[in-house]
């Protein structure tokens, strides 16, 4: 590789630069816990709730078949943020880590976890946590996950698959090896020509924030070349001078080059999540697209008055910008957001909510006691949340409560697990995952937030046995009529 030796180390390790690494998975599969084992400090217990909140990055060193090695991992708040980042057509890590519970299986998170390292073509290990749980299963999740078109080694694919304790602390080591091995067969061919520290900058934000302190700042990951202290770059249409770098620790740097994650202080602004800085000289980076322009930093109204007000309307206040995009990204169709920005919650909100009819939703921000007062005086609905999982689940209880007084009953929900012919139509595997289906219901099918149509249960089986109602935590084979297009993922929304 193209990397120098410096002054003050002498074998090979200061060649290799480390590879990036992506963590995804479902919440409560265990990344945090993983991802502590692996740096062996214990910030798990910190997180309130179990769940990765914010964007971080950190990096770990270890023997690799002898040689000192680097890997960086990137904390992400999981697959919301890195679409995002690919939507601006920026691909952070070299490596994805898809997360998955050796006893819980396949869950909503894992399948769009595996889309976005689809999408992104970045080449993943499935890494199946907690494997000193007794009620671990792995060979069913690798049915599962050959199910979701994952190909696994063993099962006639070539993606890696490893069993892991972060508990007893079981392939921790193998695991970090495998990213290693995987990272140097994936590497382009001109990789050794095109990535040194003397190449032209290209280091990709990953979190961004207003610190009232320091100013704007960010972190970011180096794909390219070098920065350098006090040096002018450019970024998100601005052009500013480094002040400081602070490595994952915290400790002031001078530079910092390929694969490296560090904390950018000097912004004029705080730049977007997924914006590219180079250098001043060199020519701008490609513009964002209109329709993935930054979000502002002061409120952005995004309301129109002649827009129906049938759904939830919402403002959304988010402690950074990273957080702020990861629930964005992650809304349910039919939500109106009214506004959203970062900061603290102010009287002007609690008047915006209370003329818009909206609810006010906060992350892991600070509420000041008489801003409290005020959202009860004028009767405006405000809460902070800290876990975003918790705050979109919330979003997802009082939609679908709305829509449930406003106009129908439903029943209960099942996913469609799996699709067979079946004498001259097709017969489906559904799990339910809320409340009840039963034979004769009239079913909504729902890709996505998309409703492909409506249709009709008419056979329903435990096993062998007909049967007319099936309850949440189920699975049961069914016939429906029409068959539409329905496909595995879908769901079926059974109502009155
Ligand atoms: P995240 O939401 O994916 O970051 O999941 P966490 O790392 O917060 O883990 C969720 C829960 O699983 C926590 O209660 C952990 O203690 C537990 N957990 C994580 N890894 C392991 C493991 O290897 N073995 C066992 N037995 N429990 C684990």
């Amino acid at each position: 590789m193209g990397n120098k030796k410096t002054s003050t180390t002498k074998t090979i390790e200061t060649k290799l630069f480390p590879p990036v690494v992506a963590v995804l998975g479902h919440v409560d599969h265990g990344k945090t816990t993983l991802l502590d084992a692996i740096r062996k400090t214990s910030h798990a217990d910190r997180e309130k709730g179990g769940i990765t909140q914010k964007i971080g990055a950190s990096m770990v060193d270890f023997t690799h078949d002898g040689v000192k090695r680097n890997i960086t991992f990137i904390d992400t708040p999981g697959h919301e943020a890195f679409t995002k980042m690919r939507g601006r057509g920026a691909q952070a890590s070299d490596i994805g880590l898809l997360i998955v519970s050796s006893a819980d299986g396949v869950q909503p998170q894992t399948r769009e976890s595996i889309s976005a390292l689809r999408e992104s073509q970045t080449p993943f290990i499935v890494v199946l946590t907690k494997a000193d749980l007794p009620t671990k299963n792995p060979d069913k999740i690798k049915q599962q996950l050959t199910k979701e078109d994952v190909k696994l080694e063993g099962y006639g694919g070539d993606v890696p698959v490893i069993e892991v304790s972060a508990k007893t602390g079981q392939n921790i080591q193998e695991l970090l090896d495998l990213i290693l091995l995987m990272y140097d067969l994936h590497k382009p061919a001109d990789y050794d020509k095109k990535v040194s520290v003397t190449a032209p900058l290209q280091a990709i934000v990953i979190e961004s924030k207003l610190d009232t302190r320091a100013g704007p700042k960010a972190t970011v990951i180096v794909k390219n070349g070098s920065i350098h202290i006090r040096e002018e770059l450019q970024a998100d249409g601005q052009i500013f001078r480094i002040r400081t770098l602070l490595d994952d620790k915290g400790k002031s740097v001078q530079s910092v080059t390929v694969g490296s994650a560090v904390e950018v202080l000097g912004f004029e602004k705080v730049p977007t999540v997924g914006s590219i800085i180079s250098h001043k000289s060199q020519s701008m980076p490609v513009p964002t697209p209109k329709s993935q322009v930054t979000v502002p930093l002061m409120r952005e109204m995004v309301y129109k008055k002649d827009e129906k007000s049938l759904g939830l309307s919402i403002i959304l206040i988010a402690d950074t910008q990273g957080s702020l995009e990861a629930i964005v990204n992650s809304l349910p169709k039919g939500i109106r957001t009214v506004a959203k920005k970062t900061g603290d919650v102010s009287e002007a909100d609690i008047l915006l909510a209370k003329s818009t009819e909206s609810i006010i939703l906060s992350f892991n921000t600070k509420i000041k006691p008489d801003i409290q007062k005020l959202a009860l005086t004028e009767k405006v609905l405000l809460r902070n949340y800290e876990v975003i999982y918790e705050l979109l689940k919330e979003i997802e209880d009082a939609q679908e409560g709305k829509m449930l007084s406003q106009m129908e009953q439903i029943f209960g929900t099942a996913k469609i697990l799996a699709k067979f012919p079946f004498e001259k139509t097709f017969a489906f595997g559904v799990s339910v995952n809320r409340g009840r289906i039963a034979k004769g219901d009239h079913v909504r099918v729902m890709r996505s937030e998309k409703v492909l149509g409506e249709t009709l249960i008419t056979s329903l089986r435990v096993g062998k046995n007909p049967v007319s109602k099936v309850e949440k935590g189920n699975e049961a084979g069914t016939i429906l009529s029409p068959i539409l297009d329905i496909q595995v993922g879908d769901m079926i929304l059974s109502h009155s």
